[in-house]
């Protein structure tokens, strides 16, 4: 809360700016719209993202490039990076129909593709313990959600809770609580998580000195705001943010 001393921070670390080539190597399906895929390389060495909702640039070339500058002019996209290794690198998608370059990429490309990625170039780390945690967004940041979810502490409180279109298409999250899951149906992505945050009051809030980390369709930054308000949250604690806007290729969220 503002007015006490908060028991953490957002700590930002620059990294090292570096593109790699990668090819697809796997892809499993963990619902009809989303999709995990390995992208594996020896370029991989060295890959770090040390914040829970880093970013990293994907570059989606239409055929076999050589150098970096060709790979940096094909179109690109932000995602979180999951999981990685020496060599791999796990990434999972949102995938929301033919239109655009990343998902129809994940959904379709054949294995062995190449791709390139690009930093990430910074992070935000929570340094100390937050006393409680929420979490809230829409499939395109279940990634980021599911590595915030394995740094909170057992019993620490806690609330999650996702859209997705439709009971059934829930995902599998690893969370010290279980997941709430909030079905938009037919109507506009966001609006069912937008109307949930509207709902909740100063009396729901989770715990204490809470980290708050919400992401979704652009449309939920309003809510998102208004509620950091009514929990008297310092926005320098918390993210609110638009992964995707309606309509919108290649959106850019503002930082
Ligand atoms: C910091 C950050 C991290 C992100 N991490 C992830 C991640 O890990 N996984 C992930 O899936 N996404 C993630 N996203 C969102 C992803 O970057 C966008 O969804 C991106 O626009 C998808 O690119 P595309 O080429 O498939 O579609 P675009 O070419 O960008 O868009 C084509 C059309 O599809 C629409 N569209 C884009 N995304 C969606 C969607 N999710 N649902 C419905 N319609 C959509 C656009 O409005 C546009 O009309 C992240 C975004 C940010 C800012």
């Amino acid at each position: 809360m503002s007015d006490t001393k908060s028991g953490f921070t957002i700590e930002r670390r620059g990294l090292e700016l570096r593109f790699r080539r990668v090819s697809l190597s796997a892809r499993e399906w963990l619902a009809p719209d989303f999709v995990r895929v390995r992208l594996s390389g020896p370029e991989l060495a060295g890959f770090d993202s040390p914040g829970a909702d880093d970013h990293m640039r994907l570059f989606f070339p239409s055929g076999p490039v050589d150098t970096v500058e060709e790979m940096r002019a094909a179109p690109s996209r932000e995602y979180t990076p999951l999981a990685w290794g020496e060599d791999w690198l796990d990434v999972e998608f949102a995938v929301h129909g033919d239109q655009g370059v990343a998902a129809p990429w994940a959904a379709t490309a054949p294995l062995g593709s190449v791709i390139g990625v690009g930093g990430p170039r910074g992070a935000a780390v929570i340094v100390g313990d937050p006393g409680s945690w929420f979490l809230a967004g829409d499939e395109t940041a279940i990634p980021a959600i599911r590595r915030f979810a394995a740094l909170i502490p057992a019993g620490t409180p806690a609330r999650i809770v996702v859209e997705t279109v439709a009971a059934g298409r829930e995902i599998d999250i690893d969370a010290p609580v279980p997941v709430e899951w909030l079905h938009r149906g037919d109507a506009p992505a966001g609006s069912a998580l937008a109307s949930f945050l509207d709902a909740l009051t100063a009396g729901d809030a989770v715990g204490h000195d809470p980290f708050v980390f919400i992401a979704a369709e652009q449309s939920i930054v309003k809510p998102g705001r208004a509620l950091l308000a009514r929990w008297g949250v310092d926005s320098a604690g918390a993210v609110v943010k638009g992964y995707w806007k309606r309509g919108e290729a290649e959106y850019h969220a503002p930082h």
